[in-house]
């Protein structure tokens, strides 16, 4: 029995034979082609073959895991239309005589070194996909495409370097027990699948994964972000109580889930979702969690799923959706928070050197005040399907806020211009991301309606962690009490002045925190949708008044580890539902 340690992504414990999956051999000779005009068939035909495959992955993602996961092989099959790639190919086979697969490769290769030159890690998640085609061309071409993907044939832990789209979507479903990978952050093809399949995940495996020989039984833990191969009968059992009394846990709080979240001594706190599409099965799936509204709608997604800039109609399409599916209920939507790790392929941005202190969120929808009102206009009229908020992020300055709301009221007032009727009024507020803006809160809280903490950013920029950088995973910890004292600083300044404070970064969803930011004051958590039950569930039993001293307390701590401590003393039911 052995316990290895990799990054949690993904929460769940599952115990299960090892699949190991390595990608193809697909080794082959680089030669000259006597029939040109059949090669360049040839390889019309493997492009044809290979899109049937993609386009199969795309139906099965939609059933089974959802259709914005699937838009990845619709990208992939737009890719096997790209000029470049074909009509490179055509003029190696055509031109130069050589075999398809050496032609393909070639612009296969030329085009991905172009792109790695761009320090954009969009782009170069891009690089992953055209190498993921041209593989399964090359497969195709070599007669491997039958063996391409992973085939898995009885419910398994799958454990590989890394895992491609393509690979993930061609695993049945019902027969995955869990992921872990020596690639990969929390933001990999693997992370984003295990969460919507609801299956626990590790990621930064050490290189030793690769050696457990297939068939051996492991448990895969995403609670404690562990993998235990060859466990004894005991450890076993050990974990199949714990698998089991998590799912109860789960299947009860479930059954709760509508039901408000108010602590025993009667404080409401409201429980959000924090989504990144308009798609209607997310909206739903969301709202039988539980969710009361949306506490961020992330639109930067909604722009990088398109290949093209969306226009004003689009925007305005995606937003009433959104709007439509919440009813009454509040949508708080973020306005373009591109720039750090999240950049627009089709906006050409100057290269810079650290991204995420540079032209970011609102400071770059300021620069580009086209663009930014293109969007709030679109907002504007969708807001008379639902009860729509504008979120502005990566706010540091009060004038920042100021020309912002100038800006909603241009807009306002060329669509009244227009004779298209707008809402009279529509609540504007900030992220609160930047520890600056946190200790300027007190002034900042006059000029809008809302905070919302965005933990994830404000604990990078507190801490001088980069978010992404697994290798500063322990540093990146959001229970830091330096963190956690500009929290309560936020929500101080925001009840002072009558406003309301939500969290709407990882740690407004984590159990742990939920008794500290209930005591801290926060009016509103909003989290990934499989999150809710339990974060109601947690909210309702606790004592305010009790949580209110505990979240004092932990201020006064020296570490992460001390404060979680604290809080599992203070409350030992939250082990369970952690
Ligand atoms: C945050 O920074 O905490 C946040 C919610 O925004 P994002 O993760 O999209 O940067
Ligand atoms: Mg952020």
């Amino acid at each position: 029995m052995k316990t290895i340690k990799g990054i949690s992504v993904s929460r769940g414990i599952n115990i299960g034979p090892v699949y190991q999956f390595h990608h193809l051999d697909l080794s082959f000779e680089t030669r000259q082609v006597e029939d040109r005009e059949a090669e360049w068939q040839r390889f019309q035909d493997a492009v044809k073959v290979s899109k049937g495959r993609l386009q199969q992955m795309y139906d099965r993602a939609v059933k089974e895991i959802g259709t914005d996961e699937a838009m990845i092989f619709d990208a992939h099959m737009m890719m096997l239309e790209d000029p470049d790639l074909i009509d490179g190919t055509m003029s190696g086979i055509m031109d130069e005589g050589l075999n398809a697969e050496a032609a393909l490769l070639a612009v296969c290769e030329q085009y991905c070194d172009m792109l790695r030159e761009i320090e954009d890690k969009y782009i170069q998640a891009r690089v992953t996909d055209i190498q993921d085609v041209c593989n399964g061309v090359i497969a195709e071409l070599l007669g491997l495409g039958n063996d391409a993907g992973v085939r898995v044939t009885e419910p398994s832990v799958i454990i590989s370097r890394d895992l491609t789209p393509s690979d993930c979507v061609s695993i049945q479903k019902a027969l995955i027990e869990g992921f872990c990978t020596i690639e990969g952050g929390t933001t990999s093809h693997t992370a984003i699948l295990a969460r919507s399949l609801g299956i626990p995940a590790l990621v930064g495996a050490p290189d030793e994964i690769e050696d457990i020989p297939p068939e051996t039984i492991v448990i895969i833990d995403g609670y404690e972000g562990v993998l235990i191969i060859d466990p004894d009968p005991e450890t076993i059992k050990k974990y199949e109580r714990k698998r089991e009394a998590k799912l109860r846990i789960i299947g009860a709080a479930l059954e709760h889930a509508k039901e408000p979240a108010v602590t025993k001594d009667g404080h409401r706190v409201e429980t959000f979702v924090n989504l990144g599409s308009d798609s209607s099965e997310d909206i739903n799936d969301a709202i039988a969690r539980g969710a009361e509204g949306v506490g961020l709608l992330r639109t930067e997604f909604i722009y990088l799923n398109m290949e093209k800039m969306p226009d004003e109609e689009t925007q305005y399409e995606k937003y009433s959706n959104v709007a439509k599916g919440f009813g009454e209920s509040p949508v708080i939507l973020r306005t373009l928070d591109i720039g750090g790790d999240k950049q627009l392929p089709y906006l050409e941005l100057p290269y810079e050197m650290n991204p995420f202190l540079g032209v970011r969120g609102l400071r770059l929808c300021l620069k580009n005040p086209d663009l930014f009102k293109c969007q709030l206009r679109a907002v504007l009229r969708a807001c008379s399907h639902g009860n729509l908020r504008i979120m502005f992020p990566m706010v540091t300055k009060l004038s920042e806020i100021r020309r912002a709301k100038e800006l909603i009221g241009e807009c306002r007032a060329e669509l009244k211009k227009e004779g298209i009727e707008v809402i009279p009024y529509i609540h504007v507020g900030i992220m609160i991301e930047i520890p600056g803006a946190a200790i300027m809160s007190d002034l900042l809280a006059k000029e809008v309606e809302f905070f919302s903490i965005g933990t994830n950013d404000l604990t990078q920029y507190t801490l001088a962690v980069d978010r992404t950088n697994n290798s500063l995973a322990d540093l990146a910890n959001a229970f830091d009490p330096a963190v956690l004292r500009l929290i309560a600083r936020v929500a101080e300044s925001a009840h002072r002045y009558g406003k309301t404070v939500g969290v709407c970064g990882e740690l407004g969803g984590d159990p742990i925190a939920i008794p500290i930011l209930v005591g801290l004051g926060l009016d509103e958590l909003s989290m990934n949708a499989p999150a809710i039950p339990i974060a109601k569930q947690i909210i309702r039993g606790l004592n305010f008044e009790e949580v209110k001293k505990l979240a004092q307390e932990v201020l006064d701590l020296e570490s992460p580890a001390d404060v979680k401590a604290k809080v599992f003393n203070t409350l030992p039911v939250i082990a369970d539902l952690s």
